[in-house]
């Protein structure tokens, strides 16, 4: 799939009519996960009147510690479900076990393969052989080898509709949770023709930071930004310091649209 990238073509993937990819960006808004059915149509309204592109939210997390809130599972598909059929737009939600597959697939526009389980290679050749639209984000000590190597798992079963996700890594900085690598931006696209998409709430871990590196990774030349976004993040269940406001994404999503159209 490299020669690909060699003649300049790039893959754009189609969902529901909304190109990614190519001269395209997206951007991909909702919370870390859904906590309840008010917390997620609130959140889906908001993005979508603000001219999101797809919703997020997790289902199923990948939390560090087993005791900690683990996602509503089926119940917080069926969620997802009414998110979709209220506002329109495409769902992007995390597969972490292959058992889940079906139920995932009736929902999902996009399937969410987790930094945790970039190198899961049978969820990945499962994920392959459903066809379905993937984004994978970059495993928390992978290299950018290694994170084309995992989308070769599911190119390799027939699935072309792969977005790579430049989620942040661990370096020696202690500064802040994860290092937001933004030279994968060009990198990526230099060495695949695949979308790249940038999450700029899991690096920083704060609020604070998510619009300046939104900024960097647009004018950098991401094909599109999936952020965390919540009604009120005070009371989420996770990820609550870096989970922008609902009611402050309008102003968000103008500011990064204007830095990816000068890119
Ligand atoms: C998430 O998107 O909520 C998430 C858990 O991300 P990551 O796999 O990058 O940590
Ligand atoms: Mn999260």
């Amino acid at each position: 799939s490299r020669q690909f990238a060699a003649h300049g073509e790039r893959t754009v993937i189609e969902i529901d009519g909304r190109l990614i990819g190519g001269d395209h960006f997206s951007m991909i808004a909702g919370p870390c996960t859904v906590e309840s059915r008010d917390q997620t149509l609130t959140t889906a309204h908001a993005v979508a009147e603000a001219g999101a592109s797809m919703f997020r939210g997790g289902a199923y997390k990948p939390r560090s510690s087993p005791y900690s809130f683990q996602g509503l599972g089926q119940e917080g598909l069926r969620i997802l479900a009414e998110a979709k059929a209220q506002t329109g737009l495409p769902i992007v939600t995390e597969l972490m076990d292959a058992r889940d597959v079906e139920a995932i697939l009736e929902v999902a526009d996009v399937i969410q393969v987790g930094a945790r389980n970039m190198q899961n290679y049978p969820l990945l050749a499962e994920i392959g052989r459903t066809g379905k639209p993937v984004l994978i984000k970059r495993g928390l000590s992978s290299t950018l080898e290694e994170l084309l190597m995992a989308a070769e798992y599911v190119l390799k079963e027939g699935n072309p509709n792969v977005m790579l996700c430049e989620r942040g890594i661990r370096t020696f900085e202690t500064a802040y949770r994860f290092t937001l690598d933004i030279m994968a931006i060009p990198m990526l696209k230099e060495l695949s023709h695949l979308p790249v998409i940038v999450d700029p709430s899991h690096a920083p871990g704060r609020r604070d930071m998510v619009l300046p590196l939104s900024l960097a990774a647009a004018a950098a030349g991401a094909d599109g930004i999936i952020v965390e976004v919540h009604p009120n993040p005070e009371e989420a269940i996770c990820d609550g310091p870096q989970q922008i406001y609902s009611d402050a994404f309008g102003a968000y999503l103008e500011q990064v649209e204007r830095a990816a159209a000068v890119a």
